[in-house]
């Protein structure tokens, strides 16, 4: 008896809890995990399995609001299932290194990343940029730059981890694997806001990346 109370009294903590935290930061799928005092970092889970790490409470924001968009898709739903559904864990963190390539993903070297059994991975990425992205890509006739949002970005990033988590990942190929998933999303995100058929990216590796300016012009990185 006492037990049931007290396991309906700290779920109802918990639910209380998880429920202030959606509404601060906005995501019905987020909840506050720790802040470490040791490490100065704050951490989260999105959907109770992705983990996230940040320096402070308007990073978890904006990163809970551009995972809660890339689900709005169709794509992006299937994207997100398929990571939280792995046996892996995925961590993405903030870092300032990010900012140089927009995102950066990673994971322990093996054949398990393309052999079908995956791995954990961790995304770096830039989460003091604004949604406009801090990058330009090449479009699809080779010559252009184009837009790379925050939230085309994250999906990139995104796209390269659940490979990775799920042993699917194109070891010679990842760029183009990952770009056209991403096109994909470029497609459907903006059917999803009713805009015009969007330029898509140009699926090879971009190696010649230029970043976006305060005046949302792209430049090359120096
Ligand atoms: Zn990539």
């Amino acid at each position: 008896m006492l037990s049931s109370r007290v396991n309906n009294n700290s779920c109802r903590r918990n639910f209380v809890f998880y429920f202030f935290c959606s509404l601060l930061c906005g995501s019905l799928f987020a909840t506050k995990l720790s802040s470490n005092e040791y490490d100065g970092y704050e951490y989260y889970t999105y959907r109770n399995s992705i983990e996230l790490r940040v320096q402070n409470f308007g990073q978890a924001v904006k990163l809970f609001d551009w995972l809660d968009k890339i689900t709005l898709t169709e794509s992006g739903e299937k994207l997100i299932d398929s990571i939280v559904n792995s046996s892996y864990s995925l961590l993405i963190h903030h870092s300032r290194s990010a900012y140089i390539s927009a995102g950066v993903t990673g994971a322990d070297i093996s054949d398990n990343l393309i052999n079908g059994v995956g791995a954990s991975a961790y995304i770096k990425f830039f989460l003091d940029m604004d949604d406009r992205g801090s990058h330009c890509v090449l479009a699809m006739n080779g010559r252009d730059y184009i837009e790379y949002t925050a939230l085309q970005n994250l999906y990139h990033e995104l796209v390269h981890a659940k490979h990775k988590m799920r042993g699917s990942w194109l070891y010679f190929d990842s760029e183009g694997q990952a770009i056209r998933e991403e096109n994909v999303f470029r497609q459907e995100w903006a059917k999803y806001r009713f805009q015009k058929a969007p330029v898509l990216r140009y699926d090879e590796s971009d190696d010649n990346p230029l970043i976006l300016n305060q005046n949302g012009r792209c430049i090359p990185l120096t």
